[in-house]
């Protein structure tokens, strides 16, 4: 495949398959324009997320990693008012922009975005005793997938979805001898979600106008 081609189908899927809404093109604009990098998940994938949580009824959704809140806007999206997404993010510039985006879209009253490092705060949260999570999408920094997947098992209950996102990274992550934290972190989780008795998992491999990538998800079985 060529990046151009898969692009040009991405378009054509997004322009069968995804209506324009406004405010996930303002928060893609305005994620431009505060100058973050243009690492959210595209729009098929968006959509994606926001069928998965459809599907499982969810009411209770933590993301971890941010950005500028456009995953975050189409999650929102799936548990309408009546729930609420939980997301994570390090970087208060990124927070501040995602605040934008998702007042923009009109979700402010359901997302709550909680910046710091994010295992510090999927710590304090395990330690308040935080309800159990319906879906739990994992985006951030790689290096730390298997701290997050610990603890996303941890505030989960039987029926959890828990995808994770960035798992083939251009071919690298079967690179021998990588010594890349982004690397290590996603071969020690697919160790780790193929050990855990509690889940039972798959990935998928996919290309399009993000390059050659795929996501993994583990459903809580127990
Ligand atoms: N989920 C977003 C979307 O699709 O629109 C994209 C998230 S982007 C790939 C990763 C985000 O994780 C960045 O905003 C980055 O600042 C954040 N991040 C990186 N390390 C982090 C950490 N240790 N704790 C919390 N967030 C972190």
């Amino acid at each position: 495949y060529t990046l151009a081609k898969a692009t040009a189908i991405d378009a054509y899927i997004n322009g069968h398959l995804i209506p324009p809404d406004p405010a996930l093109e303002a928060a893609l604009k305005n994620n431009a324009s505060a100058n973050l990098a243009p690492i959210e998940v595209p729009p098929n994938q968006g959509k994606q997320l926001y069928l998965l949580a459809k599907m499982l009824k969810a009411k209770r959704i933590l993301e971890i990693g941010t950005l500028g809140g456009y995953s975050t806007i189409w999650l929102a999206k799936a548990v309408s008012q009546a729930g609420k997404v939980i997301t994570l993010e390090i970087e208060p510039e990124h927070a501040k922009v995602a605040r934008e985006n998702i007042a923009n879209a009109g979700f402010e009253k359901i997302v709550e975005i909680k910046v710091n490092s994010a295992l510090k705060t999927l710590a304090q949260m395990q330690e308040e005793g935080t309800e159990a999570f319906d879906m739990v999408f994992i985006d951030a920094d790689k290096d730390n997938n298997t701290g997050y997947f610990t603890a996303a098992l941890a505030m989960s209950h039987v029926g959890t979805l828990i995808v994770v996102d960035n798992i083939a990274r251009q071919g690298r992550i079967i690179d021998q001898g990588s010594t890349a934290g982004d690397v290590i972190g996603t071969r020690k989780l697919f160790e780790l979600m193929g050990k855990e008795k509690r889940v039972e998992a798959t990935a998928v491999q996919t290309v399009g106008s993000k390059g050659w990538d795929g996501y993994a998800m583990a459903l809580v079985i127990e």
